[in-house]
């Protein structure tokens, strides 16, 4: 995976630079290799030499090179995050279903329940993921007064718009489910709110008492269910017909994907302070903030996922080949559901590193800048297994092997 050539970074890399020892000293949490390696590959990203590179050079006049830096896999790396991004795309578009309609639901946590999640993040996070699928699963059944079965793909997103803790699910679910006889597929076109928020209170409330076992927690479930008689926050993105989306895969990645704070909106570090700025819902307005950059540190590393953690989960009919069986039911189910739009989903293909670069900078970086012809693939450097390849020494090879033919008798 390669990153493309990303605007300067500089300031983010130089705040770890200057702050990531003191701030992982005073936080015992973050003092595992696993922390180190992120911030190290982070810090070495964009450095060829450093992180490992494929340099291509012209091969017709000799002149042309360009040197093309691996890109570090680091969840913390703002200089990959376009390439997550795409990558993401991509993963998201090859299993949405063409024709098929979804709708994209947001499961909020309140508040009150934050820290516990922060605190017990490697075993809350998974059960959480689940408990949206299912929830989502038994709304639709309630609705339709019989077990249906659908499918959502479920994204963990942490981090809120300005980069505070505040964990929360994307669901982008089918608009119905299979009645369990694989003959029916049961289109829903109308969603009771009032009644999705208090089965999403139920199933989130009964899921953290039932995981976490702990007196506190008990005493937090029961106040919750007091507090907000009414249920807890969902969204229900409008426009659930992805018609006017070119890609709803893409659509939802703004709101999945992105860094909790990216480059371009920090405005200022001074050594201590850091200030950026970010788009708030509540306010519908640009709103700056300058914080402690120990603060700063925190709201970046907090949205690390547990190693191996998978952010993007597949329940239901989206989770595996059944959903070849169930597609014939749902597609003579849709086809008689007025103002369905066939092919809301657009399959896009995975952008590749020359497709990037060509976007932010109009050049195509494999054309030679000399002669015009296509460079081609020199040299690939790794920083654990060292030279893969050597263009120079397969054609070096090649002319050993002729002359030493012409020079025999
Ligand atoms: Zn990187
Ligand atoms: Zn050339």
């Amino acid at each position: 995976m390669l990153a493309a050539p990303s605007r300067d970074w500089s300031v983010f890399k130089q705040i770890f630079v200057d702050h990531w020892e003191p701030f992982q000293h005073a936080h015992s949490r973050y003092q595992t290799p696993y922390y180190a390696g992120l911030v190290a590959k982070m810090l070495a990203c964009g450095t060829p030499e450093k992180i490992g590179y494929i340099e291509y050079r012209c091969l017709h006049c000799g002149q042309g090179k360009h040197l093309v830096a691996m890109s570090c896999k680091s969840s913390l790396c703002l200089r990959c995050a376009k390439v997550h991004v795409d990558n993401w795309v991509s993963q998201v578009s090859q299993v949405l279903h063409a024709g098929v309609i979804y709708r994209h639901i947001i499961l909020t946590v309140p508040a009150m329940f934050r820290t516990t999640f922060y605190q017990n993040a490697a075993v809350v996070l998974r059960a959480f993921m689940r408990c949206g699928a299912q929830c989502l699963d038994d709304f639709y059944s309630e609705v339709r007064g019989k077990a249906l079965r659908g499918g959502s793909i479920v994204v963990l997103q942490t981090h809120g718009r300005n980069g505070q803790y505040h964990p929360h699910l994307h669901v982008i679910a089918t608009s119905g489910g299979d009645d369990g006889q694989q003959a029916r597929w049961e289109h829903l076109q109308y969603l009771p709110y009032a009644l999705l928020r208090r089965q999403w209170q139920w199933h989130l409330l009964t899921m953290l008492r039932q995981t976490l076992q702990t007196e506190a927690v008990k005493r937090l479930v029961d106040t919750c269910f007091t507090k907000y008689p009414e249920g807890l926050v969902t969204n229900v993105q409008k426009g659930q017909v992805p018609a006017q989306y070119q890609s709803l895969a893409r659509y939802v990645a703004q709101y999945v994907v992105s860094p909790p704070i990216a480059v371009r909106r920090i405005d200022r570090y001074d050594g201590h302070r850091v200030t950026y700025h970010y788009r708030s819902h509540r306010t519908a307005r640009v709103e700056h903030e300058t914080v402690e950059v120990e603060t700063f540190i925190g709201r970046m590393v907090q949205h690390t996922v547990p190693k191996g953690f998978k952010r993007i989960r597949y329940y239901g009919v989206q989770a595996t080949k059944t959903f070849a069986k169930v597609k014939v039911a749902i597609q003579a189910a849709l086809a008689k559901v007025e103002g369905v739009v066939k092919g809301a989903v657009k399959i896009i293909a995975r952008l590749t590193y020359r497709q990037r670069y060509e976007q932010s900078t109009g050049r195509d970086p494999f054309r030679c800048p000399h002669c015009q012809r296509e460079m081609e693939v020199w040299r690939i450097w790794h920083p654990t297994y060292g030279v893969i390849y050597d263009e120079g020494e397969v054609i070096k090879r090649g002319t050993y092997a002729s002359s030493a033919q012409r020079a025999g008798p």
